[in-house]
């Protein structure tokens, strides 16, 4: 595996390669979540390239950006035994330059929605990161996590609208034994904090009980997960078509369930594709 930091050296050994890649990007502290997306990307191209980069323009003023978990060593660990051939590292000033101008607009309605309006301009700065890196590594194919659902949909739109020669693969969402969606915010969380985080899961099971009986009107599969959150600071439990715009019945193949909490001073993100 060769560690990379500067984008031409990364450019002049991807272009030494003929066949399929595949691209995983990541901002680290890698968990078995990230894992599924690189081991997806081995088994379907000769190449692949992972990134790291915590990303500075898709945090807010008061968020964790100086905080975010690190942890250069393990995650190049890991990427070696996965057989990563490119690990990509670069620093915040490799990928902005100076006057970095040229943005990019999340899109006003889908944009701004749940994540986008408890995190005014994040996807702004995602879709500005994603669009260099992609450019940058060039793949067959990149690979996303359905646990970033509001994320992933933006990259596909973005791709659409954009004309990008790159496949965007959904992959699903990776748990621990007791069913909490694995991120690397978790480090954060207590023991403690970590059984009262289980209820975010839970309540997304809850909500697929009751669909299971045959309950399809949102109110009342709210109503029914939000009890299985009480204690917990809920944020936003929302019921979406695939452009995330409100359903008021559950249409079958068609609608996500998203919940974003706060435990302790951790927010949490979960979702359901029905
Ligand atoms: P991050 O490092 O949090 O930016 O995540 C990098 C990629 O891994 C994104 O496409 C995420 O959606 C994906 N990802 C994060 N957590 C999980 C998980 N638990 N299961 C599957 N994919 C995940």
């Amino acid at each position: 595996m060769q560690i990379v930091t500067s984008p031409s050296e990364l450019r002049a050994l991807r272009r030494e390669w003929k066949g399929t890649v595949g691209f995983v990007p990541t901002m680290g502290a890698l968990h078995k979540g990230h894992l599924t997306l690189i081991q997806k990307s081995k088994a379907q191209n000769e190449k692949s390239i992972v990134s790291i980069f915590v990303n500075p323009t898709q945090f807010g003023e008061n968020e964790d950006f100086a905080h975010y978990p690190r942890k250069p060593e393990a995650d190049a660990n890991i990427c070696q035994k996965a057989g990563v051939d490119i690990l990509f590292m670069p620093k915040a000033e490799d990928i902005y330059f100076e006057e970095d101008e040229v943005l990019l607009k999340a899109p006003q309605k889908s944009g701004f929605v749940l994540e986008g309006a408890a995190r005014p301009g994040h996807f702004d700065g995602v879709l500005r990161v994603v669009l260099k890196l992609l450019h940058l590594t060039s793949p067959t194919r990149a690979y996303f996590g359905q646990k970033d659902t509001q994320q992933l949909l933006l990259i596909q739109k973005m791709a659409r609208e954009l004309f990008l020669p790159y496949e965007i693969v959904p992959c699903p969402t990776e748990r621990d034994n007791d069913g909490l969606a694995l991120s690397s915010r978790n480090a954060y969380l207590s023991e403690a904090e970590k059984k009262e985080a289980l209820k975010i899961s839970a309540s997304l099971k809850e909500a697929t009980k009751h669909i299971m009986t045959g309950e399809l009107q949102s109110s009342q599969i709210k109503e029914r997960a939000l009890k299985v959150l009480e204690g917990v600071e809920v944020e936003y439990f929302e019921i979406v078509d695939r452009n995330l715009m409100p359903l008021e019945r559950i249409i079958k193949g068609e609608t996500i369930i998203l919940v974003t909490a706060r435990v302790g001073k951790v927010r949490l993100l979960d979702n359901l594709w029905i």
